[in-house]
């Protein structure tokens, strides 16, 4: 278990974007699992359920036995440390990415010096999504084509046209 190479992605995922997607399908040749892990921030209002989200990221990844989704309440760092993972996967936009990164990266070593945080920049085609974008559209009654998966817009489709009649 500790030699293998795991690494957590951690971030909202409200809903997992075609950015998300991409770090992850890159990161796959570099590690032996990726755990894409949903960090419940009880202060963050969240536009899908936390089972919905995971529900979405276990539909788009079902042909890959290497990722993996759950959730965390924790420190990004304790959910590591209780499930023996030595890495964390992060994706870089933009500069103000990369400023946020660098704090949280360097409290993370100082937290647990063996977490090694790796960075991925993003795909160029994607640097502009973000999963607030995702949300703002929807909440518009517009169309999220081109920012989410076609298994994520169809699962997305299916949970709203349930909260409508609900
Ligand atoms: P969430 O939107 O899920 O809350 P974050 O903004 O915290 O996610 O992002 C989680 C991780 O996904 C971060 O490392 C972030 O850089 C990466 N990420 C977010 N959007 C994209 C994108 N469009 N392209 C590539 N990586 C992204």
């Amino acid at each position: 278990m500790e030699n293998l190479r795991i690494a957590v992605f951690p971030g909202s995922f409200d809903p997992i974007t075609l950015g998300h997607e991409s770090v992850i399908r890159r990161a796959l040749p570099l590690f032996d699992k990726i755990i894409v892990a949903i960090g419940i921030n009880a202060d963050k209002r969240c536009m899908f359920p936390l089972q919905t989200r995971l529900a979405f990221i276990r539909e788009r990844f079902k042909d890959e036995p290497k990722v993996e989704a759950d959730s965390f309440s924790s420190l990004t760092v304790d959910y590591c440390r209780q499930n023996h993972i030595r890495f964390l996967l992060r994706g870089l936009r933009t500069a103000a990415d990369f400023e946020f990164e660098r704090i949280v990266g360097l409290s993370n070593k100082l937290l647990q010096p063996d977490l090694e945080t790796v960075f991925l920049l993003t795909d160029n085609r994607y640097s502009f999504i973000n999963s607030s974008v995702v949300r703002d559209v929807l909440s518009h009654g517009g169309n999220p084509e081109g920012f989410v998966s076609v298994p994520v817009l169809e699962m997305i489709r299916a949970y709203c046209a349930g909260t409508k009649k609900s």
